[in-house]
């Protein structure tokens, strides 16, 4: 046997080794090419014993049981320190050949009968060789198969990715086109079902009205007798899907009917697997996205689970952009009249700013408040949608109509060629509010009036705000001129109002700086003559413009607030200053000309701004405290607009002013709207005849005949009259021989600094 291999080495050589690669070739797999290897080395090298070891296990044997394989003698023999092995009670001359690669092997034969030759050990080589490369080719075909195995996993996913794509931007195109949310839904539930292979999908969502409770909102695979049931159902009892957005965490059970979280409801429906999500709103959870199986139960693995979220993340998509968008259509309409808000009107006006020219109406209510006071919110709402309304019934389509807050309205015409053509449209909505309303259904009806501000602009002319202002500043006009009539805007008004900015400005400092001053204007007994009190009347010491009436100042001043601390002032200086007096005149000793005559009443204007702060009975009870004025001393002059107020509290505060002991008086008597019924009403003491009517008591006989009524109610009512403004001796004795009691005018005294007074009552 040596000897043939020994003979002819090459061609034996090439021979088995061709032999050898055929076989390890031919057979496919590892295992089975290795026991072929080991199989055809040994036979080529003519040994009794063959075994390939790798990585220091024996993967194949021939000649021996893998489990007689001396490990122990071969790794010897590698390392050169013998060259025989045992087995099984023979001794094998041994032949070793490594294999490189990973995993590193060895090839070893053994021969009873000689020792290989170094030709043979040469072939050895070659065949651990070929084996080697044989392995490795084996190696890469199996990693590549692997990997095309990868690759086909890989390309199902991407296919299923397709998929979910297709589906997902067919519901994206329904959100981005604001389909509305419901049809968005069943698009999700219905195509979520298809591409999960499930049974059924459903969309909980919580209650608006009560977020303790969800309903079924959408679903698909579900009998809409069954979804009409899971309607406001207390969360906790809602299942998986009420689980999920208790929880706000995906929620996954394999065997429904076993599980303890079932609803019983459900489990009778064969439902098998379910798996819910929570879909959120703004971030917050508001509901969940729920599919199920029926009949058969599923495992719900990653990816169905990455599928679920993903549609559930576009349900979120979905509601918050519709909220979102209700938003939006919030803030741009009135929730109560439908008109458009402040922020849209605006955008509105300065879109058709830039296209052409326009007209703005600023429509404001002259006596919302008072609707609203005396006949309660619901009422002043009900005024509000019909004021609506009837805007509305007066305008065009391209024209819009706009609430702007409370009780302000505002019209924006399009296409108007000047401030003319817009007049007759605010003359037919000034109209329009002038009808009576019917606000409550038993009771009579309101009216009410409106004062309109008109401002124009040419195309791109004027900015949207600075028209804004012009409207508003014509409203503000209107008002002044008197109400319920219609003002175009001008130039002047303007300066007008920058002029009135300022004086705001110079008030509040004169406040601070103590500019004001009182004058004291006699009151006389008109048969006596005999001084039996003043008024009190303000004069604003302005630095650089002089005195300035109280009729320049005393409007802004009520409307700033700041006739609250100047009034004050005016109390206590005028309630000093004439307790004073009465000190003095109470004196016999220092007057013995006076000293007989009674003490002088002090009649101070009250506005009726003043008379909306509650403390003001205190207030005036601190002063009279302070100053020691008689209470009875001290008269409080009340415009009449005072009466037609019907606030239950102005008569309150009345009856608290005269239970201090001081007087009431009525001031402009006959100018207002005041009814003499009112008078029987409320607490009066005195009323004081307006100028008006003394001008022309002598000269007009109606006038007279209405003063002397006027002085005769008074005295039937048991109220003292004083009349204003008495100019003329001609008129004191029409008055006097009315029995009007009381006057005063520039025929006894103007209106006197304190100096002045003091003279003429003290004189020296
Ligand atoms: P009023 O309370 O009716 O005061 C009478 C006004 O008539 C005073 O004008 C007075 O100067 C003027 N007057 C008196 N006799 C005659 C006359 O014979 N001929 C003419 N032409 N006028 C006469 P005054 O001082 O300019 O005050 C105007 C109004 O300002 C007052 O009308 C009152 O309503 C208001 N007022 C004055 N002082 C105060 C105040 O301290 N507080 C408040 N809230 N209002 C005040
Ligand atoms: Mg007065
Ligand atoms: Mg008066």
């Amino acid at each position: 046997m040596t000897a043939r291999a020994a003979d002819l080495p090459g061609v034996l050589a090439t021979q088995q080794l061709t032999e050898f690669l055929s076989v390890v070739a031919d057979r496919p797999g590892g295992p089975a090419a290795q026991h072929a290897a080991v199989e055809c080395a040994a036979r080529a090298l003519d040994a009794d014993i063959a075994m390939l070891m790798m990585d220091d296990g024996v993967v194949a044997a021939y000649g021996v049981t893998v489990e007689d394989v001396p490990a122990y003698a071969i790794s010897e023999v590698v390392a050169g320190r013998r060259s025989a092995l045992e087995v099984g009670g023979r001794r094998y001359a041994a032949a070793v050949a490594t294999i490189d690669g990973d995993p590193a092997g060895l090839l070893v034969l053994g021969r009873e009968s000689a020792p290989f030759t170094a030709e043979e050990i040469c072939l050895l080589r070659g065949l651990a060789r070929v084996l080697e490369l044989s392995l490795r080719a084996l190696q890469t075909t199996e990693s590549e198969r692997r990997y095309a195995r990868e690759n086909d996993r890989l390309l199902d996913f991407l296919n299923q990715r397709q998929r979910l794509f297709e589906h997902l931007t067919e519901v994206q195109r329904a959100i981005a086109r604001r389909a509305p949310l419901d049809q968005i839904f069943d698009t999700v539930t219905v195509s979520l079902r298809g591409l999960l292979d499930v049974d059924m999908c459903c969309l909980n969502l919580l209650d608006r009205d009560d977020p303790s409770r969800a309903s079924m909102t959408a679903f698909a695979g579900v009998r809409a007798e069954t979804a009409m049931r899971l309607q406001h159902l207390p969360l906790p009892t809602a299942g998986v899907s009420g689980l999920a957005i208790l929880g706000d965490e995906l929620m996954m059970v394999t065997d429904y009917a076993a599980s303890p979280i079932a609803m019983p409801s459900m489990s009778a429906h064969r439902l098998a697997s379910v798996m819910a999500t929570p879909v959120h709103e703004n971030g917050v959870v508001v509901g969940s996205l729920t599919v199920g199986t029926y009949g058969r139960t599923r495992e719900w693995d990653k990816p169905a689970q990455e599928v679920l979220k993903a549609y559930a993340e576009h349900v979120s998509l979905a509601l918050t952009d519709a909220r979102t968008l209700e938003a939006m259509n919030q803030a741009f309409h009135d929730s109560l009249t439908g008109l458009a808000s402040r922020a849209l009107f605006l955008t509105r006006m300065e879109e058709q700013l830039a296209a052409g020219s326009l007209a703005v109406l600023f429509v404001d209510l002259d006596r919302f408040k008072v609707i609203n006071d005396s006949l309660g919110h619901a009422a002043g709402d009900r005024l509000l949608v019909e004021v609506a309304d009837r805007i509305r019934a007066c305008l065009r389509d391209q024209d819009t109509a706009a609430r702007l807050g409370g009780d302000e309205f505002a019209v924006l015409l399009p296409g108007i060629g000047g401030a003319e053509e817009a007049k007759p449209i605010a003359d037919r909505i000034l109209q329009a509010l002038r009808e009576p309303f019917q606000l409550q259904p038993a009771a009579g009806e309101s009216y009410i009036s409106s004062s309109i501000g008109v401002a124009f602009s040419g195309a791109a002319e004027h900015g949207a705000q600075e028209l804004m202002v012009h409207a508003d500043l014509a409203m503000y006009q209107a008002k002044k001129q008197g109400k319920d009539r219609v003002e175009l805007f001008a130039p002047e008004m303007e300066e007008v109002f920058q002029a009135t900015i300022a004086m705001e400005t110079d008030l509040r400092r004169a406040v601070v700086r103590h500019e004001f001053e009182l004058r004291y204007q006699p009151i006389v007994h008109l048969r006596t003559r005999e001084i039996t009190g003043v008024e009190a009347l303000i004069r604003w010491r302005h630095p650089e413009v002089g005195v300035i009436p109280p009729l320049d100042f005393i409007p802004l001043a009520e409307e700033t607030g700041m006739i609250v601390p100047i009034g004050e002032w005016v109390l206590r200086e005028a309630c000093a200053r004439v307790a004073e007096w009465n000190e003095r005149r109470s004196d016999p000793s220092a007057t013995p000309r006076t000293a007989t005559r009674g003490p002088l009443s002090v009649s101070v204007n009250i506005s009726a701004v003043q008379l909306e702060q509650a403390d003001l009975p205190d207030m005036v009870r601190a002063i009279l405290d302070e100053t020691g004025l008689p209470p009875y001393s001290l008269v409080l002059e009340l415009t009449e607009s005072l009466m037609v107020d019907h606030r239950p509290e102005t008569l309150h505060r009345l009856e608290a002013l005269k239970a201090l002991g001081c007087r009431l008086a009525i001031d402009d008597f006959g100018t207002g709207y005041s009814s003499l019924a009112y008078l029987r009403q409320f607490p009066v003491d005195i009323i004081k005849i307006d100028k008006s009517f003394v001008d022309d008591v002598v000269d007009e006989p109606t006038a007279a005949a209405l003063t002397l009524g006027i002085i005769q109610l008074g005295q039937a009512l048991q109220l003292s009259t004083i009349a204003e403004g008495i100019e003329h001796a001609g008129q004191l004795s029409s008055l006097a021989g009315g029995n009007c009691e009381l006057g005063q005018g520039y025929f006894f005294a103007e209106p006197l600094t304190g100096a002045a007074l003091n003279e003429l009552l003290f004189p020296a």
